[in-house]
This record gives structure tokens, C-alpha cells and sequence, in this order.
């Protein structure tokens, strides 16, 4: 009985000490924030109630989503100044499908109807710097019309800095997922998981002052406006990060293999060094780290290169976002 209880107490003394952090002991967050989960809003095809309404309801909830245009076609062709204008816009990301949204038949021809759109994005977007990265969307089609080989369009992929967005199938809007519920089911799953998932929306239902007629799949306002509030909700909670599919694609693939150390350095201050083996070329997107700091700390300046922010502590922790392979990161108290 003795033995038995020396051991369980044996084994509650090391359960504390190695639950207990040490200063500068720092933990990478799984999603922007320290959200538990991911989600993007894709728009397809350029159809005016992107800019219409899209735009305008997401930038009022603070929701950032992808917009996947086709530079040739008609209707981004007469809307194209209003669609230059927005191309700066906080939360607005330009992905690229195609010039025509036609067929594409060989690696030559693919590198125009593919590789001019990143030339025209590239183009439009320029302050900041034009992406390196853009997100690729490729053209639902009739059968037939797609028939440039898997190898030549890896190739082009490759070639053009592109990277494939998560496919159609279930994620839909009016084509897979008529209601809120439905669409929240897949933020339920996000959140389950720890993970990402996503909707793809082509029209917004129009009111006026657009006239009558209504886009391609135009979801309901009714539908998606209830489930934007509900997306913003859990966003201002921290609990999810809802993102473009780019900055999603960075983070996640940056963190795959991050590793942040931190120690007690000079003059009080943590010393902080994170890496990732992602290449620093495409991957230096802020990540989001935590850090514990001694007891009696209530503010923390943390500064990496030349910007410093302020941050408060929280539960002994301080969170703020670094770029991994570049400098280390100073934490410092605060007064
Ligand atoms: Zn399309």
C-alpha cells in the first residue's frame, strides 16, 4: 500500500515538472493566431457579384477570400477597371483560371491560356510586391476539351509558380451545398479536425441597384450572408482563420517542418530562432509562436529585424508572428 502510494506520488511530481514550460520555451501554432482551424472562400470565374457583393459583405465581416479570373472573358472584360481597382483590396486575392476558360490541349498552348493570367495578375498586383505563388484553379469543362497530359501539366504548374486549390467535389455553393447549415457542417469538420476546409461560390445573388437577372450559381443572399456572420463570429473568437488559399498553402506548408528554439539570452531578454526547411524564396510567410516568459511579466516587446511590436502576456505566454530563417526574435519586458 506504501510502495503503491510512494509511486503515484512519485508519478504526480513528474507529471507537474514536465508540464511546467521554462522561459523561452516557444510552440509553433498550427493555423494563423492560434485559430483550431482553417477555411477559404473561393470565387470562380469573375462574375460581377464577386465585386458586387462579395467584396463589399466579406470586407464588412473582416473575411479575406480567393477570386479565380479569367482575364479574356466577357464579363470580366467589361468589368475589368472596376476589377483593377479592387486588386489592392485588404482580403482580395486573385487566382488564376485560365485566359478563355476554354480548352487547353498542349504544354505550349497551356503556357499562354495559364501563364499569360499570371502575367496579367502579376501585372495588376504590384504594390505589395506582385505574388510569387498564385492559386490555381482549373476550368470545369466538357468532356474533351481538357486533354494536355497530367506530365506536361505538372510541368506547367511547375513552371508557372502555381499551386493547385482543393478540388470541387462537396464543396460547391447552389451545386453541392444549397444551405448555411450545410456549409457549416464543413467549418464543424475544420474545427473537429484541427484542419481546413473550404467553399466554392460562383454568383451572389444580385438586388438592386443590379439589376434583374442573377450570375452563374447565384447563392441566395439569405444563404450566404448568415453564414458569413457566422464565419466572421468564430474568426473575432479566434477559434478560426478564414484566408485566401495562398497564405493558407505558405502557412501550412511552412510549419510542416518549423522548429522555433528559445532561450534565456542577455540582459533578460528570450532569444528566439525559427526555421522551417520550406524554401525561403516562396515560404516567409509570418507564422505565429508562443512563448513563455517569467511569472511576473504583463507586456513583452518582441522585435525581429526591424519591426517591433507590443504584445500583452497572457496566462505567462506571449503570441506574436515571425518570419521563419530570418532573424532571431528578442523578446523583451515591457513596461
Ligand atoms: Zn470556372
Amino acid at each position: 500500500m506504501m510502495l503503491r502510494f510512494g509511486l503515484a506520488l512519485m508519478a504526480a511530481v513528474f507529471a507537474c515538472t514536465a508540464a511546467v514550460a521554462a522561459v523561452g520555451d516557444t510552440q509553433v501554432m498550427k493555423w494563423e493566431n492560434g485559430a483550431k482551424a482553417c477555411f477559404l472562400l473561393m470565387f470562380d470565374d469573375g462574375w460581377p457579384s464577386a465585386h458586387q457583393v462579395a467584396m463589399p459583405e466579406l470586407a464588412k465581416r473582416g473575411l479575406s477570400a480567393t477570386y479565380y479570373i479569367v482575364p479574356e472573358k466577357g464579363e470580366y472584360k467589361t468589368q475589368e477597371k472596376i476589377w483593377k481597382a479592387h486588386a489592392h483590396d485588404k482580403g482580395v486575392v486573385l487566382g488564376n483560371h485560365t485566359m478563355h476558360h476554354d480548352k487547353v490541349t498542349d504544354y505550349e498552348q497551356a503556357m499562354h491560356e495559364i501563364g499569360d493570367v499570371n502575367t496579367y495578375i502579376r501585372s495588376i498586383v504590384t504594390n505589395p510586391p506582385p505574388p510569387k505563388l498564385i492559386s490555381w484553379a482549373q476550368p470545369g469543362l466538357k468532356p474533351g476539351c481538357w486533354t494536355i497530359s497530367k506530365e506536361d501539366m505538372d510541368r506547367v504548374l511547375k513552371a508557372c509558380n502555381l499551386v493547385s486549390r482543393p478540388t470541387f467535389d462537396g464543396h460547391g455553393a447552389v451545386y453541392h451545398l444549397q444551405t448555411c447549415e450545410q456549409m457549416m457542417k464543413l467549418v464543424d469538420k475544420a474545427l473537429a479536425e484541427g484542419g481546413m476546409e473550404y467553399v466554392i461560390f460562383h454568383g451572389l445573388e444580385h438586388k438592386a441597384p443590379w439589376r434583374t437577372w442573377q450570375d452563374f450559381w447565384a447563392m441566395k443572399q439569405d444563404v450566404c450572408f448568415p453564414f458569413f456572420d457566422n464565419l466572421s463570429e468564430l474568426q473575432k473568437k479566434g477559434e478560426l482563420w478564414v484566408t485566401d488559399h495562398i497564405s493558407y498553402h505558405r502557412y501550412e506548408t511552412e510549419f510542416k517542418t518549423a522548429k522555433a528554439k528559445g532561450a534565456r539570452g542577455e540582459k533578460n531578454a528570450i532569444v528566439v530562432k525559427l526555421s522551417t526547411e520550406a524554401d525561403p524564396e516562396f515560404y516567409d510567410y509570418p507564422l505565429t509562436l508562443e512563448t513563455q516568459v517569467p511569472a511576473k511579466w504583463r507586456k513583452a516587446t518582441v522585435r525581429q529585424g526591424a519591426e517591433t511590436v507590443t504584445c500583452d502576456v497572457k496566462a505567462g505566454k506571449v503570441r506574436y508572428r515571425a518570419v521563419p530563417g530570418k532573424n532571431s526574435i528578442f523578446i523583451k519586458e515591457a513596461k
